[in-house]
């Protein structure tokens, strides 16, 4: 495997995808090649970030109406004639 098939390989690597021939040769690769193994934990920790900072996204989802503006906005509205 070259470090180029090695990088098309990974995103399936990380899923699993891999048959158990393209996996071991891909192991093999890593186990030899310091830049291949240095560009997958790169990766993994982009992955890592990438689910952080989208959790983080889903907090800050708009909180629900307070009570109290609902209750004000359903008056103001039934106040009209
Ligand atoms: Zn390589």
């Amino acid at each position: 495997m070259t470090c180029k098939e090695l990088i098309e390989f990974l995103a399936e690597y990380l899923d699993g995808g891999l048959t158990p021939g393209q996996r071991a040769a891909f192991e093999r690769h890593l186990g030899l090649c310091r830049a291949c193994a240095d560009y997958l934990d790169a990766y993994r920790q982009t992955i890592r970030v990438v689910r952080a900072t989208s959790q983080i996204t889903g907090r800050c989802a708009p909180p629900p109406l307070p009570p109290d503006l609902v209750a004000a906005v359903t008056a103001a509205a039934t106040r009209r004639p």
